[in-house]
């Protein structure tokens, strides 16, 4: 493999899997107007029904924070999902370590340095 052969690989996996991570994330995030409208009724009827049933503001605090923040990392999980598929199928991968040498900040390290980030394993030259 040359250092331009994995730069063309790696660049395809990039960009379809930015493309496939973030079109679904601004169509859920333009919709989540639309969300607010439809569930805003029932989400405030459960917070004045915890109020009422507890009478502890911290409580209610502590619930509606924690709902969010889940489903906050649910979805966060849910687009990174197509994106660590395509990685996965189509990525480049050290068949010694099995390690993604495509996947975040790692491509950029493996093309400077020209061998694998974990193993160390000579993959191309690197010329300036
Ligand atoms: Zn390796």
């Amino acid at each position: 493999m040359t250092k331009d052969q994995f730069r063309q690989a790696t660049c395809i996996v990039g960009r379809y899997g930015k493309l496939l991570t973030f079109v679904p994330f601004f169509t859920v995030l333009g919709l989540t107007p639309l969300f607010v409208w439809r569930f805003g009724h029932a989400i405030q009827t459960f917070g004045l029904w915890l109020r009422t049933k507890t009478q502890n503001e911290t409580l209610v605090g502590l619930v509606g924070g924690l709902v969010i923040g889940g489903i906050f990392v649910v979805v966060v999980l849910i687009f990174l999902l197509p994106e660590l598929w395509l990685d996965r199928r189509f990525g480049i991968r050290r068949p010694g370590c099995r390690n993604s040498l495509a996947f975040g900040g790692r491509r950029d390290q493996v093309l400077q340095t020209g061998h694998c980030f974990s193993c160390h394993h000579k993959l191309f030259e690197v010329t300036a």
